[in-house]
């Protein structure tokens, strides 16, 4: 189907099964995991504005403190499932960080999110980006694969976590610049009992006095080298244009695309100023007019603002790769024609006078061609067909765990229930004393425990059926997955596509995409080439497709 179609055929179905509509009541869920730096506030504190923008109405909030081990530990989910299990429903939705939070492992997030999705509620991440349907379980089993070897997830709970900091008036992390001192202050502690740490800062006196100087020097027009003659805060007066470019020095935190004090823009400071928010936008000012009468400057260099490029960090130079170095494709975009955007060799942007002979390839033209790859070669019946049979083996998997589960459950019932039997005979023979009516108490309580464990097992299978995925409803999500691609979040979609591909390794006219090893790809790659089923990897290749128009 033409792209086009694609993309009016998703568009129509969005909104249909994509998200809750306004006024749909929800429950949030946080789980705060042992060893991560946020916390359960940090994670509230991300979500509910979420939850409002999207005009739900929030019924309940479960909060688990994480402890690791058991099922039982997590007594805010046990508690949320109690109150999802009613009937009639009490809420339409389920909305939470991320739905790889819903179990311990894969195994049981599946189980669980299958489960609430049977009783018809829709379950969303706020940082998964997976639309609802009846076959997202196909999507987040591939996701939550990668999400259990991927350090991505644990990176953006780092980040919130640090933002939550930021927030707070703590520094969140990474080098002080100079001028500046931090201070620790016991923020509280943890569930273990360690303490629990934020940094707050303030100016140091050791060089505040030639900080300040520093910058009344360069507010008057000094040069750095002038500066430098004069304060000597570094060893070399190169260091100078990256400090005059920290905003902390007017008070306020540039973290993450964002300023902190929230309430900057009212006068509030992060921390105690050395000059004005107006000294030092005037100076950046400058440095911004000097950069752009001079070429590109630091500000168009990708690696200082966060890419907008959808393959940064996916696609490497390939000439440069033939001489054994890794080097990046940068994006970039001509500041005279703000609408021509292209991939260039990092290191030839980079070092003047470098070897490398790459020619910079139009970003729609890279992007597409991978699009078309990878609807083509990846999203095939048979990829397709391994997928859902791996989910539909994930699900049979946990359902046969449940009935050795149920076997071993009976098995200590019965061995209970005999035990008591005897004694009972016994006293019925004997009579009692003192001491067989011990036993027969402790009998009685270890057989009371079993027959309830037994019980809840069974009335747990009664409400738990496997979820079947058919291939047909595999392939049109598939076709949707294909046209989502082309569209909304650029780090979503970068995300996305890195579930499937490892790097792309460019060269002038053709190049490799090297897919990652996903099971189901493994799968894929070893019935296309039977003789070849030891190897890992199998790059596919394009060849002879030209990047260049
Ligand atoms: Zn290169």
């Amino acid at each position: 189907m033409p792209r086009f179609e694609l993309t009016q055929k998703w568009k129509k179905e969005r909104h249909v099964w994509r998200e809750l509509p306004e006024g749909s009541r929800v429950v949030i869920y946080g789980r705060h995991s042992p060893g991560e730096s946020q916390s359960i506030d940090s994670q509230a504190h991300a979500m509910r504005p979420w939850v409002e923008e999207r005009g739900w109405l929030v019924a309940r909030e479960f909060y688990d403190e994480g402890i690791e081990g058991s099922r039982d530990d997590r007594l805010a989910f046990q508690a949320m499932l109690a109150f999802l299990h009613q009937t009639p429903r009490p809420v339409e939705g389920i909305v939470t960080w991320n739905t790889s939070r819903f179990g311990r492992d894969q195994l049981d997030s599946q189980f669980y999110k299958a489960d609430l999705r049977r009783r018809g509620y829709v379950i969303l991440g706020k940082e998964d980006g997976i639309e609802q349907s009846p076959l997202a379980p196909v999507l987040e089993s591939m996701l939550e694969w990668k999400a259990q070897q991927d350090l991505a997830v644990i990176g953006a709970d780092t980040k919130r976590g640090l933002e939550y900091l930021a927030l707070q008036g703590y520094w969140p992390g990474g080098p002080l610049p100079i001028g500046y001192v931090s201070e620790k202050e016991l923020l509280g502690h943890r569930k273990n009992g360690a303490p629990r740490y934020g940094n707050r800062i303030r100016k140091d006196p050791a060089v505040a006095d030639r900080i300040q100087r520093a910058w009344e020097l360069r507010l008057a027009g000094a040069s750095y080298r002038d500066i430098h003659d004069a304060v000597h805060l570094y060893d070399s007066s190169k260091y100078y244009s990256t400090f005059f470019q920290h905003s902390l020095f007017a008070g306020v935190l540039d973290y993450g695309g964002k300023r902190y004090p929230a309430t900057w823009a009212t006068g509030d400071r992060f921390c105690e100023p050395y000059i004005t928010l107006e000294q030092f936008d005037a100076v950046r000012e400058r440095a911004r007019a000097w950069s752009q009468r001079r070429g590109p400057g630091l500000e168009q260099h990708p690696r200082n603002r966060v890419s907008c490029y959808l393959l940064s960090g996916l696609a490497v130079c390939g000439v440069c790769l033939k001489r054994g170095q890794e080097v990046s494709l940068a994006g970039w975009t001509d500041p005279r024609r703000p609408s021509f955007s292209s991939y260039r060799c990092g290191r030839k942007q980079r070092v003047r006078g470098s070897a490398c002979t790459l020619r910079s390839v139009p970003c729609w033209l890279l992007e597409d061609t991978i699009f078309e790859r990878v609807a083509g070669e990846i999203f095939t019946p048979e990829y397709i067909r391994a997928e859902v049979t791996r989910a539909n083996a994930m699900l049979a998997a946990r359902g046969g765990d449940r009935e050795r589960q149920l076997r071993l459950l009976e098995a200590a019932e019965a061995r209970a229930r005999n035990a008591l039997e005897n004694l009972a005979r016994f006293i019925a023979t004997n009579g009692g004393n003192p001491v067989i009516e011990k036993h027969y108490r402790v009998a009685d309580r270890e057989w009371k425990l079993a027959s309830a464990a037994l019980q809840s097992a069974r009335t747990e299978r009664r409400q738990a059926r496997p979820l079947k995925v058919t291939e047909a409803d595999a392939r049109e999500y598939a076709g949707n997955l294909v046209a989502h691609m082309h569209e909304g979040d650029v780090a979503l979609r970068r995300r996305f596509l890195a579930a499937f591909i490892k790097r792309v390794v460019v060269y002038d006219d053709d190049g490799v995409i090297e897919l990652t090893d996903t099971p189901a790809l493994g799968a894929l790659n070893a019935a296309r080439r039977p003789e070849n089923s030891g190897g890992r990897k199998s790059p596919s290749r394009w060849s002879k497709v030209s990047l260049i128009p």
